[in-house]
């Protein structure tokens, strides 16, 4: 009796305002629901009913990473910058990372965002044979990053729990193997909270290397796009997306090539409403600096360059703007006329561009453009390649139609290699005795992330809906007229029952006007609802009802026992 949970014990703020900054409904909703508190700009508490959803994801993640294989271990938030120095990121994380201020008995102290450089130490501390590979390591922790807008409630603050995984392998056939268990175990995670996950393939990142998949769910509250094909066989990020190559529509009136005086007139948009074309008819001309020398890319003026493909293509390590004194040396004119006629330097073509017709673009000369260009007669083009952003309207390399979506990362799973092993020496002797860097991976889930995307993707007018295995309690009893005994009385043993049989009740005693008590059981979603009123005890009935379906169940109370049982054991996980 002592342990009964009384709705009164939570602190569910039914007629809270909400602040207006916060407009996605995952943070509404858990803010209406008593989940969490606002404690500073992207500081949260989860109060107890937010908590215990977060408990189960928590949970969740560990059964699926122990069950992959995964070893648990727990590393501090406060880390020494030189870790961080040794492995160069201090620079690439930039403001993110927060620096604690020095003190006479402490002196630079960072707090962890992500926690490669500490796991190197100890891998390279205590792992030095190849016969202790492979193995994979994990924790669950608190993550900190200085988000500088954190914006959309918990899906994006600068203090998080995330769980982070390291694999360490001898070769890139075991990265490939642990890899492989880290993404299946990814999927189950999802799958088990309920969640209509996409894998699509990744941008690397700040982490630089390789193969890499993020794990999205599909809602407008997101921050990122992901791009689908129709026929479901190809997704990935906008950032990493490719395409299929356009098709040339053909032309057979080629107009003689013509300089136009365009005073003042730079921008795509300007040029293009000036000379009375539209955007796609104009070829921008863009001057990079690659390895100390120009390289000047040609997209179609609709599209955008795409710094990483251009560089991955160029062969160079990265790609910078061109300053405006190496455009005027480059191109002989001020900025916003360059073109590729007549131009002396490295230049890669988009492929769309090599299917331009009577193009307009840059003269190479302050305040003119030059008309009815067409590549191959006015300038030869050398080197083409894919070089663009994916737009509206394009196709999935296999030529399927592309969908552009908005999507939250709720995890991301990365082939690392060696960049952490190698640039703090993280090194084992291999079967020949040699010493060699371990390869590594690292695999990341953002635990409360899960929660507020499973809120987005599961929500109505009302509130939320929880799948049974992440709610914070799977079946709440709403007891009507509670000063009549025989309510109180049935309610607390349907409680009790259920309980006992490890069923989590929470139970609504409040003396309150029905409508209201329905209106936040909606809100807070708990799967299943029985509603036991003075009205229906006088027939020998309490109603069952579950939180997504309109159908009412009248039945006894023992039989609404027996046949809750089975449904929540089959829903749990
Ligand atoms: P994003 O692009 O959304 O900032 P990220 O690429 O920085 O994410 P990772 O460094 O890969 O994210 O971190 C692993 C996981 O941690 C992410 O997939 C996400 O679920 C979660 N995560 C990252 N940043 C935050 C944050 N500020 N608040 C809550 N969860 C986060
Ligand atoms: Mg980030």
């Amino acid at each position: 009796m002592g342990a009964r949970m009384r709705w009164s014990q939570y602190f569910i703020p039914t007629t809270k305002e909400v602040p207006t900054e916060a407009v996605v409904p995952s943070h509404q909703l858990m803010i209406r629901a008593g989940m969490i508190r606002q404690i500073a700009a992207g500081a949260y508490a989860y109060l107890p009913l937010g908590y215990r959803v977060l408990q189960k994801v928590t949970e969740i993640v560990r059964e699926e990473m122990n069950r992959a294989g995964a070893i648990e271990l727990h590393m501090p938030a406060m880390h020494p910058v030189e870790l961080w120095q040794e492995s160069g990121r201090v620079q690439t994380m930039g403001d993110t990372l927060i620096h604690l201020p020095d003190q006479p008995w402490r002196r630079g102290t960072v707090l962890g965002p992500t926690h490669e450089e500490i796991i190197t130490e100890i891998a390279r501390a205590y792992i030095n044979s190849y016969k202790q590979l492979p193995v994979t390591l994990y924790q669950i922790q608190t993550k900190f990053r200085d988000e500088q807008r954190p914006k959309s409630g918990v899906l994006r603050t600068r203090e998080f729990l995330m769980k982070d995984a390291y694999s360490f392998d001898l070769n890139q056939a075991g990265l490939d193997v642990s890899y492989q268990k880290m993404y299946d175990a990814y999927c189950r995670i999802y799958q088990r909270s309920g969640l209509p996950y996409v894998a699509v393939e990744a941008e690397s990142g700040a982490m630089g290397g390789h193969a890499s998949a993020q794990f999205m769910v599909a809602t407008d509250a997101g921050e990122d796009y992901m791009v689908r094909s129709d026929d479901g066989s190809y997704a990935a990020n906008v950032e990493r997306a490719e395409m299929a190559p356009l098709e040339d529509p053909g032309c057979d009136d080629l107009k003689p090539l013509a300089e136009v005086h365009t005073p003042g007139h730079s921008t795509i948009e300007q040029v293009s409403q000036f000379l009375g074309c539209r955007a796609q008819d104009l070829i921008k001309t863009i001057i990079y600096q690659a390895d100390g020398k120009p390289l000047v890319a040609l997209v179609r003026g609709d599209h955008t360059v795409h710094e990483g493909k251009l560089a991955a293509f160029a062969g160079v390590a990265r790609v910078e703007p061109a300053d405006p004194d190496l455009i005027r040396q480059v191109t002989g004119a001020e900025v916003g006329f360059a073109g590729p006629v007549g131009l002396e330097a490295r230049v890669i073509a988009d492929q769309a561009v090599t299917l331009m017709h009577n193009a307009a673009t840059g003269a190479n000369k302050t305040d003119y453009h030059v008309t009815g260009v067409n590549p191959g007669r006015d300038f030869q083009i050398t080197e083409s390649a894919d070089i663009r952003y994916a737009v509206e309207g394009d196709r999935a390399p296999n030529g399927s139609p592309l969908r552009f979506e908005k999507c939250i990362e709720v995890g991301h799973v990365f082939k690392l290699g060696t960049k952490y092993t190698e640039s703090m020496k993280a090194h084992v002797l291999d079967e020949n005795g040699k010493s060699v860097p371990m390869i590594m991976g690292c695999y990341g889930i953002g635990v409360n992330r899960i929660v507020a995307a499973a809120i987005e993707a599961r929500h109505d007018e009302n509130g939320i809906c929880w799948p049974m295995s992440i709610a914070p309690f799977q079946v709440l009893i709403v007891a009507l007229d509670v000063r009549d005994e025989s309510v109180r009385a049935t309610a607390t043993w349907l409680h009790d029952e259920l309980e006992s049989r490890g069923v989590e009740v929470l139970l609504d005693d409040r003396d309150a006007r029905p409508g209201f008590k329905f209106k936040d059981a909606d809100l807070i979603g708990v799967p299943v609802r029985i509603t036991v009123g003075k009205r229906g005890l006088a027939e020998g009935v309490v109603e069952v009802k579950k939180r997504t379906e309109d159908e009412v169940l009248r039945v006894a109370p023992d039989e609404a026992v027996a046949r809750l049982l089975p449904l929540i054991e089959a829903e749990r996980s």
